[in-house]
């Protein structure tokens, strides 16, 4: 998971501060690595990468000066173990840069190829210097023989598979790209100076004063360059088969944002509610979320008041990120330690109905009922609004191995014992495919079912 923000045609040469503002806007998709790209008119490449977050990255100070130009193309990564382990600061970030016949390009990409030895194998030897994925179809883009840059990513694509949402900047244009079965989002805006803004996440555009224009389509390319944009599409696009990824609704994505059609924050209310209806805690006093990814979901649990009214009563200290992205169990154990503030003066006395997104390692939610135990609280009932999580993810999120996986390591009632919880129930997944438009989301982490236009060719 990472974000993509690129703006091209800015009428000052301030295009990096909005850059970082987009970026900065969409921190929660990654924390490890942020980095800006821009040419000159000569043809030259700025790039400014780092590891950490925007504000660390970047000197608001120096920007204009750094990347002085009307066109940027920035990125944050999502840190993997892998980043962890080995490289210099700079060796994983993006936009990573290559030459096209002689023409800088950079590429920056959200999502996880899932045939990467193919993909190395059909390259010269000690083509990528890089450890990451998105460098091979940098490469590949590289080595194309055409002139015409649109047919050379369509063809660098082709053959490719996996996810990627796509921006790639040339010194005259920009060219975005959102895979045939659209798994991560992406998008264009448009800004009141005429230009035009692509981002992961619409959430950016406000950040830019930028209006939200449309999704890119899945399988479509779009063609910024000064004279507009246009639009082609990738010759993979066989059939319309989508397989939006489900947990950008439920937890990755901001609740400000459009994903996938409708608001995040419309989206975990109408998810709140059905897992009220099938999921009710009758002797539940007050909803209590565990913040920030599951207040949405807590209001629509709470809205019919049948099991206990809303209630605000774990803080989270924003100073700290989100755990879910740390790399190692021990990063991630520190942080939810210090993440979440109970308010006793709430708690105590209260039969709690908790509410959490999801279980993925079992590691924050002992914690917090924990905090809500010492807080006096009589009885605390969880909900959980993901259905079990049994899968590995191959498309761009960190998941862990199938060992790591609470729900493969025990069964609900032990789940509940490790929680210490009076009652613990998670949403079905029949119940949430029928939030969605049957066939056009992927569950695979749910159900073990990988969509068959992006199998992983490697497990
Ligand atoms: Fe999203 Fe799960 Fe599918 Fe990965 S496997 S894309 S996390 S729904």
């Amino acid at each position: 998971m990472c974000a993509i923000f690129g703006v091209w045609g800015v009428e000052n040469m301030l295009a990096a501060m909005l850059v970082y503002n987009g970026l900065r806007a969409m921190q929660h998709r990654g924390t490890g690595y942020s980095g800006m790209v821009s040419f000159g008119p000569d043809r030259h490449v700025y790039r400014k990468v780092g590891r950490g977050v925007v504000q660390e990255v970047f000197d608001t100070k120096t920007l204009a000066i750094d990347l002085p130009c009307q066109n940027v193309l920035g990125h944050n990564r999502y840190a993997t173990v892998e980043d962890k382990e080995g490289g210099s600061i700079s060796d994983n970030a993006h936009p990573i840069v290559g030459s096209w016949h002689g023409i800088p390009v950079a590429i920056a990409h959200n999502g996880n190829l899932t045939n990467v030895t193919d993909l190395k194998n059909a390259l010269p030897v000690d083509s990528c210097v890089t450890s990451i994925d998105t460098e091979l179809i940098l490469r590949r883009f590289c080595l194309t023989f055409t002139d015409d840059p649109v047919v050379a990513i369509k063809q660098a694509l082709d053959g490719v598979r996996g996810t990627y949402s796509l921006c790639l900047l040339l010194p005259d244009m920009m060219i975005a790209v959102r895979d045939p079965s659209g798994n991560r989002p992406l998008s264009i805006g448009l800004r009141d100076d005429g230009s035009i803004c692509i981002a992961s996440e619409t959430s950016a555009y406000e950040s830019v004063d930028a209006e939200y224009v449309r999704d890119i389509a899945p399988g479509e390319i779009v063609i910024i360059r000064d004279g507009g944009m246009s639009v082609d599409y990738l010759s993979t696009l066989s059939s319309k088969r989508y397989a939006y990824c489900v947990f950008e609704q439920i937890y990755f994505s901001a609740p400000g944002s459009v994903v996938f059609g409708e608001s995040v924050a419309r989206f975990r209310v109408r998810l709140g509610e059905a897992l009220e209806k099938h999921c009710p805690a009758l002797t539940g006093t007050i909803v209590v979320p565990v913040p920030d990814s599951a207040n949405f979901i807590a209001q629509g649990y709470a809205l019919n008041g049948r099991s206990g009214k809303l209630q605000t009563a774990i803080l989270r200290n924003h100073y700290i990120g989100r755990s879910f992205i740390e790399p190692t169990p021990e990063l991630r154990e520190d942080r939810i330690r210090h993440k979440f503030q109970s308010i006793p003066g709430l708690i105590k006395g209260q039969n709690i109905v908790l509410i959490d997104d999801s279980v993925v390692r079992l590691s924050t939610l002992p914690h917090v009922v924990s905090l809500l135990r010492k807080a006096g609280a009589k009885e605390v009932h969880c909900r959980i609004a993901a259905p079990l999580i049994v899968g590995s993810c191959h498309y761009g999120i960190d998941t862990p191995t199938l060992d790591e996986l609470a729900a493969n390591r025990m069964g609900v009632e032990d789940m509940r014992k490790v929680v210490e919880a009076d009652s613990i129930e998670f949403l079905t997944l029949d119940v949430l495919r029928g939030l969605n438009q049957e066939g056009e989301f992927c569950y695979a982490c749910m159900d073990g079912k990988y969509p068959p236009s992006m199998e992983p060719a490697e497990l």
